[in-house]
């Protein structure tokens, strides 16, 4: 998944205020908030829509979920709604809930806007007000369900599509192993180390797909690896020529630094190279074009155990300090409308390999403005554990 940015760098800025979409920016200048959701977050929020969630900036409410801003209660409050509006409460921090008309539009590229316009306490009456508050409940509790109802969708249709891919994978790998067992001809070494790459390369297609089926759910068992001790170094090195023509397709530099002391730990090859794919791949979409990567692995301890920490450093846009901990969850992406594609599952999925191993994974900015993802793999397996 390569991606070239646009001339200037649409992701330049990091401590910018997400972009309006399009057209959009000029909403930034309304009175009415005004909030566009996506997958059940909020994908881009107006100055205004801040301002009434009691926030300094509208990117403080990007990538929060969208139900989660509302108190639906807002007793006591006058009404004063516009038609077919809901009246409820915008949760502010520090203060009580403003109590707002909401007004929820379909987007026509899928998703909603949210129009949110302040509910003032002086043209209306109590019955009035009691009669919005039954229709916000009821209006809540569907949004709630049609969300619940397209998450299941998705799903299922993420299940169908990874058994309909692991098929072909197979034929792929199936047809690689008759031309490496020499059956259809000899092979001269070139085209051997072709065909091992390409096996290697749908094993970790057939592991990824695996793990889409099993699904990286919220709270779900990491996976248990079978570790065994082997060079994170080698690991790193064969990613990174995996990654090769996708690097160099935006001219970018990975800069190596294995330290002599950090190499040597206990993993599973292959989820250890998906995690690794991932955060690199992740670098290459993000880092500017012609830019360098890091890569780097040193000794860490937590108490007892020695762990190897491996970064992955870009000066890419980072990741904003709200989502830092938010984007290892599935389905979350930081800017959902960028181009970059992507459903917001790979790092759930790493983080699944990684605490399956024993580790952990985060990430924070890095020297130069970009985001530095850091995880941990165990020196030696767990104890207890028979060696491989
Ligand atoms: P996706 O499939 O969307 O890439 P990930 O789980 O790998 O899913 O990443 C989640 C989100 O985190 C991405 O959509 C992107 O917004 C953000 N992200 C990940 N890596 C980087 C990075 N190196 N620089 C900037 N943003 C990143």
């Amino acid at each position: 998944m390569s991606e070239v940015l646009e001339p200037g760098g649409r992701r330049g800025g990091r401590a910018r205020a997400p972009e309006a979409p399009g057209s959009l920016a000029l909403l930034d200048a309304i009175d009415e908030g005004l909030l566009r959701v996506e997958d059940g977050h909020v994908a881009w929020a107006n100055a205004a829509a801040a301002r009434m969630a009691g926030l300094d900036r509208a990117e403080a409410l990007v990538g929060r979920p969208a139900p989660a801003l509302l108190e639906v209660e807002a007793e006591g409050r006058a009404p004063g709604p516009p038609p077919d509006a809901v009246v409820c409460g915008l949760r502010r921090p520090r203060a009580e809930a403003l109590p707002v008309a909401l007004r929820v539009l379909e987007a026509p590229a899928g998703g909603s806007f949210w129009l949110l316009r302040e509910a003032r306490g002086d043209d209306g009456d109590a019955g009035a007000l009691a009669e919005a508050l039954e229709k916000s409940r009821a209006e809540v509790a569907a949004l709630g369900e049609r969300l619940a109802r397209e998450i299941r969708e998705r799903d299922e249709l993420l299940m169908v599509v990874s058994h309909e891919l692991r098929t072909p994978v197979t034929v792929i790998a199936g047809f690689g192993k008759l031309l490496l067992s020499e059956q259809a001809g000899p092979l001269n070494p070139e085209q051997r180390r072709f065909l091992e790459e390409s096996a290697r390369s749908c094993r970790r297609l057939d592991a990824f797909i695996g793990s889409l089926i099993a699904g990286p759910r919220n709270g779900s068992e990491p996976a248990r690896p079978c570790g065994r001790e082997a060079s994170l170094g080698d690991a790193i090195r064969g990613v990174v020529t995996f990654l090769a023509p996708l690097l160099d397709e935006r001219e970018l530099r990975v800069d190596l630094e294995i330290d002599e002391g950090a190499d040597r730990a206990w993993f599973d090859r292959e989820p250890i190279e998906q995690v690794l794919t991932n955060v690199l791949g992740n670098a290459q979409k993000y880092a500017p074009e012609g830019s360098r990567i890091r890569v780097a692995t040193r000794p860490v301890r937590d108490g007892d155990r020695a762990f190897v920490r491996v970064e992955v450093s870009d000066s890419g846009p980072g990741i904003p300090e709200e989502h830092r901990e938010r984007i290892f969850e599935p389905w979350v992406r930081v800017r959902p409308g960028e181009g970059a594609g992507g459903l917001g599952l790979g790092l759930a999925i790493c983080r699944r390999i990684v605490e399956g191993h024993g580790g952990m994974i985060g990430v924070e900015p890095s020297r130069d403005g970009g985001s530095r993802f850091a995880f941990t793999v165990p020196v030696e397996g767990p104890a207890g554990d028979p060696p491989a």
